[in-house]
């Protein structure tokens, strides 16, 4: 009161002096336009009284007290000079009010008549006030314990207030911090996201939350901006979408594979099958199934085990296994009888499968019908057994040709004179056997030879004794470790048998059956001989025997044998 009645006297000479000497004033006073009630001046108790802020020079008057207010509360006063003490209940936020005494003083100002008034809070309401600033102390400290970036706004958009958080983020840069706290649109409280940079200079993406502000009456006083750094969820977001387009593609290129898998199997007429490690059918073509007796349909999600018989399903499981276990591929033989009885001959191969969604394993199985294969396999072994007996047996006697005799000969030969053994060779031909072709025809003469043959086949009992067809009607009897004497025990079994099988001779000039000479032969064959001189020898005692008369026997052997060592 005293210090406004000094202004009554007062007249500034410039308005920088005016303020100094407010701004100096420990009592809060204001420069009010007494036009508009337009606050020109508020010192700092001023300003910290009404919650006036102030920026680029302008006042802010709080959102519950506007010029008109002001204005209207002095209306009373505009035909006085000054007046004194005034009662005021100023409202502020929530509801309260705050009660103050004002004096006021015209005088003139930028030449505009301005009230300058000196404003104390009504002691009376003391306690009202502090309990005021409590709360306001209070909400200020939750706020600036928020790590978002909080800023009020008026109507006009003026900054009206702000948490720590905000000042500390847009110190120095308040202009971009209004903007960008400006984005978002309160109406619809979406809310909208703005790149910039941090206090430490990094990128920063700030998603912006607006609110409306609103009055006792719900009346629009201003927004709340509320925003917070969402650059990691930004980027989590990122990798996130492109993990999410990695499986997508990942997805597609698995579709693809799986069509061409499932146009492979089906143009394959060779049966496909794939099961899983527990021996479930995962996938096959037609001529899979078939094979089985199924259709895809009815094989698909069946074991192995309930489709074969449970000894072939022992054979093929361990089979299995192996693959699985040591990851090889496995090629099988398998006879399959198909349901109309018919036999298939299939070549399996077996390979590991890995399952790309799960990584689990499995068999892979491809067929392939090689019975003609088998079929043609099979006449080619019996072509060729026939073709060995051919070369080694004789046909018109059935017994060992010259070819098999020369052979076993030489190995013989050889044999013998590593073990040192008496080796033992009969030659057999048929006495006056041209006179019994002669007589009874060729035909019929054929006829005796098979018969000579199987009765000469009759006298060998040891195995490893053989009988050939040495030429025309020449035979030769092969008698491994057998002395001369041993020779001679056959020759006679084979006249004797001969004489039993009385083959009708009646051009024969020894016999009226068919009669044979025999010359026989014995040697311990050593390294420097050959089993040439064996036949030979054997020839010239069958020589003999003819020039004895026939059906009988002559023998020939060298000195060792002589020695009585065969
Ligand atoms: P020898 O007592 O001196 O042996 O009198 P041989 O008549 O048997 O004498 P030779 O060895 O000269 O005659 C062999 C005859 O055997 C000649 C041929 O008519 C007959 N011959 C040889 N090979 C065959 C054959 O494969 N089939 C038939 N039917 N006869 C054969
Ligand atoms: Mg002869
Ligand atoms: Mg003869």
């Amino acid at each position: 009161m005293t210090a406004a009645l000094l202004f009554t006297a007062f007249r500034p000479r410039t308005f920088r002096y005016l303020h100094a000497l407010l701004s100096t004033m420990p009592v809060a006073v204001a420069l009010v336009r007494k036009r508009d009630g337009y606050l020109v001046y508020g010192n700092k108790p001023c300003r910290d009284l009404l919650g006036v802020r102030r920026l680029h020079g302008r006042y802010l008057m709080p959102d519950t007290l506007s010029a008109v207010m002001v204005h209207d509360y002095l209306r009373p006063f505009a035909d006085q000079a000054f007046f004194d003490d005034s009662g005021v209940e100023l409202p502020v936020a929530n509801g309260q009010q705050l009660n103050l005494r004002i004096s006021g003083r015209v005088i003139t100002y930028l030449w505009s008549p301005c009230w300058l008034l000196y404003i104390t809070p009504d002691l009376s309401s003391t306690d009202s006030h502090q309990q005021f600033e409590k709360e306001q102390r209070t909400f200020q400290q939750v706020l600036n314990s928020l790590s978002e970036l909080v800023c009020f706004q008026n109507n006009s958009g003026e900054l009206i207030g702000t948490n720590k958080a905000f000042d500390r983020f847009w110190r120095g840069r308040l202009e971009e911090g209004i903007a960008c706290a400006t984005e978002g649109n309160a109406r619809t409280k979406a809310a909208n996201h703005s790149w910039t940079v941090t206090p430490e200079g990094s990128s920063c993406l700030l998603e912006i939350n607006r609110n409306l502000l609103l009055g006792d009456n719900g009346e629009v006083i201003g927004s709340l901006s509320i925003s917070h750094d969402v650059t990691e969820w930004h980027e989590m977001q990122d990798v996130l979408r492109s993990e999410i387009e990695k499986r997508e593609i990942t997805e597609q290129e698995l579709a693809q594979r799986n069509n061409l898998l499932d146009t492979i199997l089906h143009a394959s007429r060779d049966p496909i099958g794939l099961y899983n490690e527990h021996g479930i059918y995962v996938g096959c073509n037609e001529a899979f199934a078939r094979t089985l007796g199924h259709t895809t349909e009815t094989l698909l999600g069946k074991a192995v085990r309930d489709v074969l018989e449970p000894e072939r399903f022992a054979e093929v499981w361990k089979i299995d296994l192996k693959v699985m276990e040591e990851g090889i591929s496995v090629t099988t033989d398998d006879c399959v009888t198909l349901t109309d009885g018919s036999m298939v001959w299939f070549e399996v191969l077996k390979s590991p499968y890995r399952d790309p969604t799960d990584g689990t394993l499995g068999v892979l199985m491809m067929a392939r019908d090689v019975t003609e294969r088998r079929l043609a396999e099979q006449q080619l072994a019996d072509a060729i057994m026939e073709l060995q007996e051919l070369s080694f047996v004789d046909s018109l006697t059935k017994v060992a040709n010259r070819r098999s005799f020369d052979e076993q000969l030489r190995k013989l030969w050889y044999s013998h004179i590593r073990e040192q053994q008496p080796l033992t060779l009969i030659l057999c031909d048929i006495d006056y056997f041209k006179a019994f072709n002669d007589n009874y025809g060729h035909q019929q003469g054929d006829f005796a030879l098979r018969e000579v043959a199987k009765v000469l086949l009759s006298v060998i009992k040891r195995e490893t004794d053989e009988v050939a067809r040495y030429g025309g009607e020449e035979f030769a009897f092969l008698l491994p470790n057998t002395n001369l004497n041993g020779g001679k025990v056959v020759a006679e079994a084979i006249h004797k048998a001969l004489a039993e099988k009385g083959l009708t001779h009646m051009y024969s000039e020894v016999s009226n059956s068919l009669t044979v000479s025999l010359g026989v032969a014995t040697i311990i064959p050593q390294p420097n001989q050959d089993y040439g001189e064996l036949v030979e020898m054997a020839d010239i005692a069958l020589y003999q025997a003819k020039g004895a008369g026939r059906n009988c026997t002559m023998t020939m052997t060298d000195s060792q044998c002589d020695d009585g060592r065969a």
